[in-house]
């Protein structure tokens, strides 16, 4: 560890004492992210078996054809979709304390999970750049912050790869969809994201990059959109996985 790292940790260890922000109790540093081992120990990481395309973790027999029930139905836009860890107990609290307490504290580990991840993958193929899920401005100015461009930077610095935030912009909101058949939503979804100032992006092979993929709704608009901007493929990376 340098200096510099800890002279850090010594400076936040002073304002937030070494306690996990999970569970409260036990000792947790701030390069752990304040997630002591216990903790993190509980998190489901997404691992194979998975559905190729869309990332959905499956249990049984690995030998018979697979059907995926999420990608089926879905015209798809993005090559691979894959996460990080399931959005369940302690995942689900990470993420929810990230997005809606500004728990920028866990960074440190998140850093470190996405990118023993996604730098195997960016050393073997040939990606261009890094695009966060954009945020709808309005909601842009109540969060103050958009979790997935926290996140593309993440991606950024374990690959080199730059953060492209100006390619993809979210014109409409697209929140509370309970009562909207699953066709509806994903056309509404679609009407919410246009490419940036008719900026072509030709033959970039695009990372899309968000905290939570759930149905893959919001990730497969966006890729449509970066594809019909010229991008010659896009690969999803989140955090989280909803399963
Ligand atoms: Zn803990
Ligand atoms: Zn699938």
């Amino acid at each position: 560890m340098n200096r510099l790292r800890l002279l850090k940790e010594g400076l936040l260890g002073l304002v937030f004492p070494e306690v996990c922000q999970i569970c409260k109790e036990a000792h947790a540093t701030p390069g752990e992210g304040y997630l002591c081992a216990g903790c993190r120990g509980a998190l489901r990481p997404v691992e194979r078996p998975f559905c190729e395309r869309c990332g959905l973790p499956f249990h049984g027999d690995v030998t018979v054809v697979f059907q995926c029930p999420n990608c089926h139905e879905m015209e798809l836009n993005f090559e691979s979709a894959r996460s990080v860890f399931a959005a369940q107990g302690v995942g689900r609290e990470l993420i929810h304390k990230y997005k809606y307490n500004r728990a920028f504290w866990f960074e440190p580990l998140f850093a470190e999970l996405l990118r023993a991840r996604v730098v195997p993958v960016t050393r073997t193929e040939r990606w261009d750049c890094v695009v966060p899920v954009p945020l709808h401005p309005a909601k842009l100015r109540e969060r103050e912050f958009n979790q997935a461009e926290r996140l593309a930077r993440l991606v950024s610095q374990s690959t080199g790869l730059p953060v492209r935030g100006d390619l993809l912009r979210r014109v409409a909101h697209t929140d509370t969809q309970t009562k909207l058949t699953r066709a509806e939503r994903a056309a509404n979804v679609r009407a919410a994201f246009t490419g940036a100032g008719g900026s072509r992006i030709p033959s970039k092979r695009v990372i899309l990059v968000d905290d939570v993929f759930t149905t893959g709704a919001t990730t497969n608009a966006c890729a449509g959109v970066l594809r019909e901007s010229g991008a010659a493929a896009v690969c999803v990376w989140t955090l989280a996985r909803g399963v």
